[in-house]
């Protein structure tokens, strides 16, 4: 299970976390308070934003190759629809 780190906004103290949704309202362990910043130096984090970045490029890739041969095809069409208009 993933452990995140924390730091306090209002008195700047550092602890570690289970990610836990945003409905549970995890608080500071020193001062009660609500304003958490996640630190992403952590291991777990970075490979999971790689991953995630490596996804999203995989697809950037990939989408302009769909496009064009969805643009084959519809010209395709409508060459075989005007073939057979005509003849
Ligand atoms: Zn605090």
């Amino acid at each position: 299970m993933p452990i995140y780190e924390y730091q306090c906004g209002a008195c700047g103290h550092q602890f570690e976390a289970l990610i836990l949704p945003k409905t549970t309202g995890t608080a500071c362990p020193e001062c009660q308070g609500t304003e958490l910043e996640r630190l992403v130096s952590s291991f777990a984090v970075d490979s999971e934003t790689t991953r995630k970045s490596n996804l999203e490029a995989g697809r950037r890739q990939y989408a302009p190759i769909r496009k064009e041969k969805q643009w084959e095809q519809m010209k395709y069409e409508q060459r075989e629809l005007k073939e057979h208009s005509e003849g």
